[in-house]
């Protein structure tokens, strides 16, 4: 099925769902496309309608792209053992997590409080701007990105 937009000869518009190409131009020469607002048998493909004032304009006008960080994205659904592998990766993550602590927005601070034995080494897990986490590989302390983002719990440790 294809839809075109149709106008009559008293400038009504609407919508007409055909077959085919050929199919419009045949239902057009045998007279059977009637406007449905007039009844005008005089019906042909309207001019390229413009995106003001119709549905789905919203999409026309495209919101800025955001600044900061960015993530992989795409716009076809995962395939169902994509969607069960990411689950048991975040799974995995999280059973990984059992025994560490959030630390949120600290970690950079906790990693170099361990390292340079201020502090007991223990597992712990936050949130580092791409920039302290190289500082911290720079610093020769090890630090790896987690697949998968991680609620922050209510209390902090
Ligand atoms: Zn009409």
């Amino acid at each position: 099925m294809i839809v075109f937009d149709l106008s009559c000869d008293a400038g009504h518009r609407f919508e007409g769902w055909f077959g085919s190409s050929d199919d419009f131009a045949q239902q057009r020469e045998d007279g059977k496309l009637v406007c449905p607002l007039c009844g005008s048998a005089v019906v042909d493909k309207a001019p390229m309608a413009p995106a003001v004032g119709r549905k789905g304009n919203q999409l026309a006008t495209k919101p800025a792209p955001a600044s900061g960080p960015v993530a992989p994205v795409a716009n076809a659904p995962m395939p169902p053992e994509v969607a069960q592998a990411m689950v048991k990766l975040a799974e995995a993550q999280a059973k990984a997590l059992k025994d560490s602590t959030w630390v949120g927005r600290k970690f950079a601070e906790e990693s170099r409080a361990m390292h340079y034995g201020e502090q007991a080494h223990a597992a712990i897990h936050g949130e580092a701007s791409p920039e302290e986490a190289k500082a911290l590989l720079d610093e020769g302390i090890p630090v790896a990105p987690l697949p998968f983002p991680v609620a922050p719990p209510d209390k902090l440790n």
